[in-house]
């Protein structure tokens, strides 16, 4: 996406450790009108799919997931982190290890939200090693809902997690992705989509 593509390459930091900031536009203050576009391009990648749910994962999908339940006119929910030893049955849970943190946390969605018959789109901001989204799936499974597949708007291909979630057979779009960064130049190479 060209728009997008064009913004990460002039506002985006690339930081040591694999690590793109982006938080002046995606994921501290959000640029609601990139949001909007962002929105439209996963209703056209996604044209013909019935979709029913989306699902994130707290806290940087939130806003992204909102702009994009609007566009396809469904409810959002997001799995929610905890680090509460003895949770509940009335929530699916599984353990997700974080890339920014490096910690595992569990994450939970309440079985009155997600179940059989819902179809779920993922959508999350990032896609790294891919265990954020793994970790959803593994929730939509459990719930019996149907995985319709999963959006990201910015895959770091040079990680594993967008080839672990492709060869899953999942239906994964990502609107940008990047394929080197340098944190000595700042340089960013996309992927011709
Ligand atoms: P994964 O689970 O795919 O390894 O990592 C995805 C999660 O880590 C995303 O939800 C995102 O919040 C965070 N993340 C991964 N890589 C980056 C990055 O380069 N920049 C930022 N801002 N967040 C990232």
């Amino acid at each position: 996406m060209q728009l997008l593509e064009d913004r990460i390459r002039k506002d985006g930091k690339v930081r040591e450790g694999n690590v793109l900031k982006v938080d002046s536009f995606l994921n501290h203050q959000m640029d609601v009108n990139l949001f909007r576009e962002i929105g439209k391009e996963f209703q056209r990648r996604f044209a013909g799919e019935e979709i029913t749910k989306i699902l994130t994962i707290e806290a940087s999908g939130i806003g992204i997931a909102c702009v994009v339940a609007e566009i396809f006119n469904v409810p959002v929910v997001f799995a929610k982190k905890t680090q509460t030893k003895n949770i509940a049955g009335d929530v699916y849970t599984t353990k997700v290890e974080s890339f920014t943190h490096g910690r595992v946390y569990d994450i939970i969605v309440s079985k009155e939200f997600l179940g059989k018959g819902d179809k779920v789109l993922l959508i999350d901001d990032f896609l790294a090693n891919g265990k954020a989204l793994e970790g959803l799936a593994t929730l939509v499974q459990d719930s019996g809902a149907e995985l319709v597949g999963a959006g990201v708007v910015i895959e770091k291909g040079f990680q594993i997690g967008g080839k672990l979630l492709r060869d899953r057979g999942i239906h994964l779009e990502s609107l940008a992705i990047v394929d080197g960064m340098d944190d000595k130049t700042g340089e960013i190479t996309f992927r011709k989509q």
